[in-house]
């Protein structure tokens, strides 16, 4: 989502801006950031830090903060860095343009982090499709900001405000456009995208929107991120196991085993109806694979509660998993809690966490061998310039040897003959799509 945000002041700022990847050369620098956890918001303060000697030696230089960790903290930033120029919160950035205008006039810091329940995100469309990369052949594409779910150790809901669905006919425009200039797969966005329109009159379900989607020619994979398992249903399942533009592949976040833990994070669900409702979904669709954020050591989890998490990937076989050690944000309902899990405690359960899924990711790996898979062709891989790499439907990442290296953008079938840790690699068949 944040990559998503940056794309945005980048559309925004290209007529007067253009990028460079040296800081030495900029007039702006804007540090869009994240407050998600404890750990990005720390990693704010000494990336800014990078840049104040820099505008010691060019005082022209404008220095912005942007998107949560602006959101949150506002003012302070300015007190506690007054070489920044810029606060602009997770709405605040897109008025970019005209806060530049009246900074350049006044040269005073400005801090916006004004979050309206009715606000209306602005369609953006790209003229080029990133910063550096003109040829990329998947995007995001945001259908909705904010969240009203408040579970208890998340500050998404402060930071990004009340949930916001946009409009179909802009996500449709948007992605024709990005269709036009290239894409082949788009990644729909939003903290609850099973909730996409419920608030609104005339709007599709998510369902629907994804039938939509689908009807753009040109367009040949969707994928979409996240999902609330609360609001996980049969048509959407439906919509899966029929629809061949949808991959096969649910980010379905389970984030804790224990229904009691489940209870005080404000979940609304318990490990039984989130396994139901995978049942449905591996029943509906045999070869999916599914994949989820887990919190480690939230307020009050003790080992047995631990215990039933690692027991739920068992049940589960998550193709791969998201982990994080819990930390108190701002605002939040779980930072009031009071039995907190020692540091070591949240360690060892992260580790233990890790070398469980290890095994089952690797199980799933070693039974790709020998398959054959469709790979989407991203580009040259990243390790080995002489090797493709792409990932399966099920988005698993594929390194692959091909005799011919410019089919940027095809879709080709690729026999798989080794199983790695994070990745798989392979050898090309044919061209399926170009
Ligand atoms: N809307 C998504 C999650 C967005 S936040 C959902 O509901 O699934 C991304 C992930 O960060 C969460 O799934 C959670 O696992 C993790 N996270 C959020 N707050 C956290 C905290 N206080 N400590 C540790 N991890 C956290
Ligand atoms: Fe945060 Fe819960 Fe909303 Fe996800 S659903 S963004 S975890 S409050």
């Amino acid at each position: 989502m944040n990559e998503n945000d940056t794309e945005k002041m980048y559309i925004l700022l290209s007529n007067e801006y253009e990028p460079t990847s040296n800081p030495e050369n900029a007039d702006l620098i804007l540090i869009n950031t994240c407050s998600v956890r404890e750990k990005p918001e720390h990693k704010v303060y000494s990336e800014v830090g990078r840049y104040k000697e820099l505008k010691r030696k060019k005082p022209d230089l404008i220095i912005g903060i942007t998107g949560c960790v602006a959101q949150q903290e506002g003012e302070n930033l300015i007190k506690r860095l007054p070489y920044v120029d810029l606060v602009l919160g997770t709405q605040g950035f897109y008025f970019i343009r005209d806060i530049l205008k009246e900074f350049q006039q006044k040269r005073k810091p400005i801090v916006f982090v004004e979050l309206k329940p009715d606000f209306k995100p602005p369609l953006l469309i790209r003229e080029n499709l990133t910063l550096f990369d003109q040829k990329k052949v998947t995007a995001f594409v945001t259908i909705m900001q904010g969240c009203d779910n408040f579970c208890t150790y998340c500050i998404v809901p402060y930071v990004r405000g009340r949930e916001i669905s946009r409009p179909p006919k802009d996500i449709l425009r948007e992605i024709e456009e990005l269709v036009k200039k290239g894409v082949r797969e788009v990644t729909l966005l939003g903290q609850n995208v099973n909730s996409y329109g419920l608030k609104e009159r005339n709007y599709p379900t998510f369902p629907e929107l994804l039938n939509m989607v689908s009807q753009i020619d040109g367009l040949w994979r969707i994928r979409f991120t996240t999902n609330h398992p609360k609001d996980f249903s049969d048509k959407l399942i439906e919509t899966i196991a029929t629809n061949p533009k949808l991959c096969k592949h649910i980010h379905l976040p389970l984030q804790a085993g224990s229904n009691k833990i489940l209870k005080k994070m404000n979940r609304k669900y318990t490990k039984e109806e989130y396994l139901e409702k995978v049942e449905k979904l591996k029943k509906a669709v045999p070869d999916i694979a599914i994949t989820s954020d887990i919190i480690v050591g939230f307020p009050e989890e003790t080992e047995k509660d631990f215990e039933e998490t690692l027991d739920m990937l068992k049940k589960v076989r998550y193709h791969e998993i998201f982990s994080f050690k819990y930390s108190d944000r701002p605002f939040t309902a779980a930072k009031n809690l009071k039995d907190k899990v020692p540091e070591e405690e949240k360690e060892k359960r992260l580790k233990k966490l890790h070398e469980e899924q290890q095994k089952i990711t690797q199980e799933i790996y070693n039974s790709y061998i020998d398959k054959v898979v469709e790979i989407l062709v991203e580009g040259p891989s990243p390790k080995n310039p002489n090797m493709l790499t792409g990932r399966t439907t099920t988005n698993v990442v594929v390194n692959f040897k091909s005799p011919r290296l410019d089919i940027k953008g095809a879709l080709v079938n690729v026999k798989i003959t080794e199983a790695g840790k994070h990745s798989l690699k392979g050898e090309y068949l044919e061209i399926l799509k170009i």
